[in-house]
């Protein structure tokens, strides 16, 4: 099968969203090399992919410089941890790895006179006085919170693409990614979606931070990594959003996983998380224009789908 992408470098490939990057690329018709080094993930997060035989892993720490012998023609760069429990657990580690980690994963595309493309986040736009954001807003993040070790990584990330771009003539894109969920999220992430399921099917309280009030905008995996690889297969800079513009409360989203769990868990209402961003709401105009890219997986839809995955999961059901 012929593909836009012949062979393609994925940093953080065994995690949640690079998992299932590396799975679209590999039924398009592209080889993969999975660079990663666990530290949010593990090897049986791509073990179905082993039967691919234009698949490769390497463990390595992308902080460290990488050299690989194969060609490239696309270098997505997702390491980085995401959930907010994980990049308080490792903040000098997030700092590194969207800093050095970044800068190695540029200079191995400029090795190979590959696309880069940065897998940057909604959270440069912070808790936004914007809304909804488009990507002209600059944002407004606490440079020194808790939260500040991944926001800031992925502000210089975002600076130094832009950077090699200028002054390198690289070949670079930057991807907004906003609230992304589904199927092999880790159940202990704690993050939104898999904290509702996990508690909903267990029967245990669902813990709202704070009023619930504040919101996200959940979309798909599936349609995550279409715009992921439609802005890789473009000539586009970015940055472009890629996220779902339908906005809910945090209390909704709650509302919507137990009722689809069947469950009789109550809400219970804890701390609020510091600088926790009180909306969050993608606008996608610019990639609808210059991607032609939207998502297409309902939110009820995409629910359905993760929570019969952590179903299986939890009992042990063949997937
Ligand atoms: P994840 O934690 O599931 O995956 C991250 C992967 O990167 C893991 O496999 C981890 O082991 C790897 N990694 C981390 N540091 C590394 C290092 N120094 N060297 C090599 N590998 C390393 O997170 P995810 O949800 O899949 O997020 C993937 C990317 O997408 C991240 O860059 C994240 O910032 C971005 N993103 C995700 C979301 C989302 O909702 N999932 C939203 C915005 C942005
Ligand atoms: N949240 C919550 N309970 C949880 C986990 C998250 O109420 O068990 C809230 C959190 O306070 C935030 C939103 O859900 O307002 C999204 O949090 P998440 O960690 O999924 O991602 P974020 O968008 O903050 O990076």
């Amino acid at each position: 099968m012929s593909s836009a992408i012949p062979r393609a470098l994925v940093t953080g490939g065994a995690g949640f969203v690079g998992s299932h990057l590396c799975e679209y690329l590999l039924r398009n018709g592209s080889a993969v090399l999975c660079v990663d080094n666990f530290v949010t993930s593990s090897p049986a997060n791509i073990a179905h992919l082993a039967g691919f035989p234009e698949f490769r892993v390497i463990e390595h720490d992308i902080t460290e410089p990488l050299l690989v012998t194969e060609p490239c023609d696309v270098v997505f760069h997702l390491a980085s941890a995401a959930s907010p429990r994980d990049y308080f657990r490792l903040p000098i580690e997030t700092l590194r790895t969207g800093s050095h980690g970044t800068e190695n994963a540029l200079d191995l595309a400029s090795v190979h006179g590959a696309r880069f493309l940065l897998a940057s986040t909604s959270e440069v736009y912070g808790d936004p006085h914007e809304h909804p954001q488009r990507e002209t807003y600059w944002g407004h993040v606490n440079p020194i919170g808790p939260r500040s070790v991944y926001d800031e990584a992925k502000r210089y990330g975002e600076a130094l693409v832009s950077a090699y771009r200028r002054e390198r003539g690289a070949d670079t894109a930057i991807a907004r990614i906003f609230n992304t969920y589904g199927p092999g999220m880790r159940a202990g992430d704690g993050r939104l979606v898999p904290a509702f399921i996990g508690q909903a099917l267990a029967g245990k309280p669902m813990t709202v931070e704070g009023s619930g009030e504040q919101t996200r905008s959940l979309c798909y995996v599936g349609d995550t990594v279409r715009g992921l690889v439609a802005l890789a297969a473009s000539g586009h800079p970015g940055p472009v959003n890629i996220g779902n513009p339908r906005e809910l409360s945090v209390l909704r989203i709650a509302e919507e996983i137990r009722a689809l769990t069947d469950s009789r868990s109550t809400v219970t209402h804890v701390d609020a998380a510091t600088d926790d961003p009180q909306r969050r709401c993608p606008d996608i105009t610019l990639a609808e224009q210059v991607l032609s890219w939207r998502p297409e997986v309902s939110l009820t839809d995409g629910l359905r789908r993760t929570v019969k995955w952590f179903q299986q999961r939890f009992t042990g059901a063949a997937e």
